[in-house]
C-alpha cells in the first residue's frame, strides 16, 4: 500500500526534530506535526529559558561578591520585564531556527495536533486532514503533573508558567524536591523572593548521590530558602492575591505564588495510542525496546514520552539512533550509561556515572574519594559556599564509575570528565593527569586519600 509519508513524526521537540531531519536527509518523505511551537520543552519551557533565568538570578550574588574585589556598584536594580522580553525574543529566534532546520532538511512541518486514527493513520486536528505513513515516530515529550486530589490545585502554577511571570513574587511556595523544584528555588531566591520549599521526603534530589543531596539541601537552607520536609500539600486557599497552602504536617505556608514541581507525566493524553495498539507501562510511558520500537513494529517512540532518561541530549541521541537504524541502514542503539547531567542549582551540580550507593550495590567493593573545600574566589568575599567533589571507583580494577561535583562550573567540568569516564579511565589515569592550577577542577586529579566511612574508622 502507498502511504502519504515514509515517516510521520508527532512532536517537533528535541528528539522529533533530530529524527525527522536525519530521515529526510537520507531521502525519506517526512512530515512533522507540532501543536505548539517547534523546539519543544527544552527551547520553549525547559532547559534554555530555565538557564537564562539562572543567569539572571546569579547577578544579585555576583554584585555582592564584587565588593570583596574592590568594586562599588551603585544603583543596581533588576528589571524583570526587560529581562523576560529579551529572553522570549531569543526563544522565538531559536524556535525559528528549529523550524527552518526541519524544512531545510526537506521535511514538511505542520502546525497542528496529530492523533492516531488507526496504526497507519493520523488525524490533524486543526485542519481535519487525515494522513497515512509507513512508519510513525511518537516524540510528544512530557507534561507537568498537577495532583488533582489537592483541594484548590487550580490556584497553583507549573514550571510552564514560571517563564511568563509578570513580576518576581515577594513570596513563593514551591512543592517538590526534584531538580526542577530546586532550580526554581535557586532562581527565585536569587531574584529576591522569599522561598519556601515543601518536600515529602527528608532530603532533596532523590536519586542523586547522598553526599550531593545533603550538600544541596544544606546550601538551599544557608541561602535562606525555608525547607519544609516530610510534608505534602492538602489544600490551597486563595484570599485576595495571596495563597495559603495547608500541609499534611499541620503547618501552612502563605505566599503570592504556589509552584507545583512534583514530576512530569509522559505526554500521551488524547493521542489515541489504544487505536494504534501501542502499549504503555504502569507509569503511562510508551514501552519501547532498545531500538525505540513500540509494541507495534512500525511505530517508534523516543524522548521523555518513553521515560528512560529524560534529558534533551538523550532525546536527540535516541532520535538519531532511530533515524540511522530505520533510514540509513546503520542499526544503532543509544547507550544510556554514563550520561552526564546537571542540576542548575546555586551552586550547581554535575554528575556522571553511578552514585556511591548504586556502585556498592552493583560491584560490592568500591573505593570512594571525596573532598569539601571553599573555592579560592570566595576567600575574598562573604560567600560561604563549599565545593563538594567525589569520585567513586570500582575496587576490582580501579575503574572510575562515578564522579559527583557540587560547586561553581560543575556542569562544565563534568562534561569533560564524562569523556574520561565513558572511555573507562581508571583512578590511576586521573592521578597521572597533571593538575591545572589554580582551578577547582584540579582537585579531581589530586585526591589521593580514600574516604573511610565513620563506621570503619579504627577507634583510637
Ligand atoms: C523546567 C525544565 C527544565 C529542564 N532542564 C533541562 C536541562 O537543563 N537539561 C536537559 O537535558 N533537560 C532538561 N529538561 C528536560 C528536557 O526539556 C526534555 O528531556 C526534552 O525536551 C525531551 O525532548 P522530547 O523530544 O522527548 O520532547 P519535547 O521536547 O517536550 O517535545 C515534544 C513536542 O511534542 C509536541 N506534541 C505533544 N503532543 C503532540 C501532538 N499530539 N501533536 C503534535 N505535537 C505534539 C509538544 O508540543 C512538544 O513540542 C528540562 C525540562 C523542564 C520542564
Amino acid at each position: 500500500m502507498a502511504y502519504d509519508y515514509d515517516l510521520f513524526v508527532i512532536g517537533a521537540g528535541s528528539g522529533g526534530v533530530r529524527a525527522s531531519r536525519l530521515a529526510a536527509m537520507a531521502g525519506a518523505k517526512v512530515c512533522v506535526a507540532e501543536e505548539h511551537r517547534p523546539g519543544g520543552t527544552c527551547v520553549i519551557r525547559g532547559c534554555i529559558p530555565k538557564k537564562y533565568m539562572v543567569y539572571a538570578s546569579e547577578f544579585g550574588r555576583a554584585l555582592k561578591d564584587m565588593e570583596g574585589y574592590g568594586w562599588t556598584v551603585d544603583g543596581a536594580r533588576y528589571d524583570h520585564t526587560a529581562f523576560m522580553d529579551r529572553m522570549h525574543r531569543e526563544i522565538e529566534r531559536l524556535s525559528g531556527i528549529y523550524a527552518r532546520n526541519v524544512r531545510n532538511a526537506g521535511a514538511e512541518l505542520v502546525h497542528d495536533r496529530a492523533e492516531f486514527v488507526d496504526p497507519h493513520t493520523l488525524e490533524l486536528k486543526k485542519s481535519g486532514k487525515r494522513v497515512t505513513a509507513d512508519k510513525i515516530l511518537i516524540a510528544t515529550g512530557s507534561w507537568p503533573v498537577m495532583p488533582k486530589e489537592i483541594e484548590g490545585i487550580e490556584h497553583a502554577i507549573t514550571s510552564n508558567d514560571m517563564f511568563h511571570l509578570e513580576d518576581v513574587p515577594k513570596r513563593i511556595a514551591i512543592v517538590g524536591g526534584g531538580y526542577i523544584a530546586i532550580e526554581f528555588a535557586g532562581i527565585m531566591n536569587g531574584l529576591g523572593a522569599e522561598v519556601s520549599l515543601v518536600y515529602r521526603r527528608a532530603t532533596v534530589l532523590r536519586g542523586f548521590d547522598e553526599d550531593v543531596r545533603t550538600h544541596v539541601h544544606e546550601e538551599l537552607k544557608r541561602k535562606g530558602v525555608t525547607v519544609i520536609t516530610h510534608a505534602t500539600p492538602t489544600r490551597i486557599e486563595k484570599a485576595g492575591a495571596q495563597f495559603t497552602m495547608h500541609l499534611s504536617n499541620d503547618e501552612s505556608v502563605t505566599s503570592d505564588r504556589v509552584l507545583m514541581a512534583v514530576g512530569r507525566d509522559p505526554h500521551t493524553k488524547g493521542l489515541g495510542l489504544d487505536k494504534a495498539g501501542v502499549k504503555r507501562d504502569e507509569d503511562g510511558a510508551v514501552e519501547v525496546d532498545e531500538y525505540s520500537r513500540t509494541s507495534v513494529p512500525h511505530i517508534f517512540a523516543i524522548g521523555d514520552v518513553t521515560n528512560r532518561l529524560n534529558l534533551t541530549p538523550v532525546a536527540i541521541r535516541e532520535g538519531q539512533a532511530f533515524a540511522q537504524t530505520e533510514f540509513m541502514n546503520l542499526p544503532t542503539v543509544f547507550d544510556h550509561a554514563d550520561v552526564p547531567h546537571a542540576v542548575f542549582a546555586q551552586p550547581p551540580v554535575g554528575v556522571v556515572g553511578l552514585t556511591e550507593a548504586d556502585a556498592r550495590k552493583k560491584f560490592g567493593k568500591i573505593d570512594v574519594y571525596k573532598t569539601r573545600f571553599r573555592p579560592m574566589k570566595a576567600m575574598l568575599t562573604e560567600d560561604e559556599d563549599r565545593v563538594l567533589m567525589k569520585i567513586v571507583v570500582r575496587a576490582e580494577d580501579q575503574r572510575v564509575v562515578g564522579v559527583h561535583i557540587v560547586g561553581p562550573d560543575a556542569p562544565e567540568i563534568i562534561q569533560t570528565t564524562a569523556i574520561a569516564v565513558k572511555m573507562g579511565a581508571s583512578k590511576a589515569d586521573f592521578d597521572r593527569t597533571c593538575a591545572l592550577h589554580p582551578s577547582i577542577a584540579e582537585e579531581l586529579v589530586t585526591m589521593r586519600e580514600k574516604f573511610v566511612p565513620p563506621e570503619l574508622t579504627p577507634v583510637e
